[in-house]
């Protein structure tokens, strides 16, 4: 479903990306580590499609090639559409509805635009239900959604995603904020989008205990270099020490 090949993303003098590889199957949910300042949320967004590599780059998403040599591929629209985001906060719109937030979705597939929210379908509008019946919060439909918890609003944008029908989930720190029950339940819907809609999920984590639970394979990241890319339960605490212990010392 992804495949990045010697991504490399040079931001003035800082080298954010260098020469990454990384390829993902359908199907398959991976966390993806590394300390502040690694390269995490930058390789998101590069497969998300909102930023492009360097020279020598190139990313393909589901068999498509999305950028290669800094450039974008042909039909970023049709394959961003196809890719679902979800960040460490601020997902939804606070002052709308619950249910709009979620029906944002599917804007990316209706062909014409037609002009305003008061106009989704009877059957969208269910079927948005329905997407927060997934995550378990059918009941704040109507709520605005800057009445939901931390843990109820990116449930709320994992609906949108639902909503969406992205092939691709990237959810970027979407538990950093939240307190260890809501941030199991966030992690338990990702695990059952996973296995039941086969979507492919890629999720960045602070806590490495929730790759450990939650994803058979992690891919951890320092200075923008892959330097572990295997089974989560192999992770061992003195290169955890180490991954994280780098960039403690960069802060002092
Ligand atoms: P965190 O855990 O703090 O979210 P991260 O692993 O997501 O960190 P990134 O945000 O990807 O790290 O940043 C990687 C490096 O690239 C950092 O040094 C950052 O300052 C730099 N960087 C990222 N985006 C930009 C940008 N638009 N302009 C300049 N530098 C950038
Ligand atoms: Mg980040």
């Amino acid at each position: 479903a992804i495949a990045v090949e010697n991504l490399s993303k040079r931001f003035g003098r800082k080298q954010a990306l260098s020469g990454i590889d990384l390829a993902i199957a359908k199907g398959e949910m991976v966390a993806l580590i590394g300390a502040s300042g690694s390269g995490k949320s930058t390789l998101m967004r590069h497969i998300a499609g909102l930023e492009r590599g360097d020279g020598g780059s190139l990313v393909r998403i589901l068999g498509d090639i999305q950028q290669k040599d800094g450039r974008y591929g042909a039909d970023m629209r049709a394959l961003r559409g196809r890719i679902g985001v979800i960040f460490q906060q601020f997902n939804l719109v606070a002052r709308l509805p619950v249910i709009t937030n979620v029906l944002v979705g599917i804007l990316g597939r209706i062909s014409a635009w037609r002009g305003t929210f008061g106009v989704f379908s009877k059957a969208e509008k269910r079927a948005a239900i329905e997407a927060l019946g997934r995550v378990g919060i059918p009941e704040v439909a109507w709520q605005r959604a800057s009445t939901l918890s931390g843990g109820q609003q990116q449930r709320a944008a994992i609906a949108r995603t639902l909503m969406q029908r992205s092939e691709i989930l990237l959810a970027d720190e979407p538990i950093a904020s939240l307190d260890p029950a809501s941030a199991r339940r966030v992690m338990d819907v990702l695990a059952d989008i996973n296995r039941t809609e086969g979507m492919t999920v890629l999720v960045s984590l602070h806590q490495v205990e929730y790759a450990r639970v939650y994803c058979d394979r992690t891919v951890a990241l320092r200075d923008g270099k892959v330097v572990y890319d295997g089974p989560s339960d192999a992770l061992s605490d003195s290169f955890l020490t180490e991954l994280y212990g780098a960039a403690s010392e960069e802060l002092v």
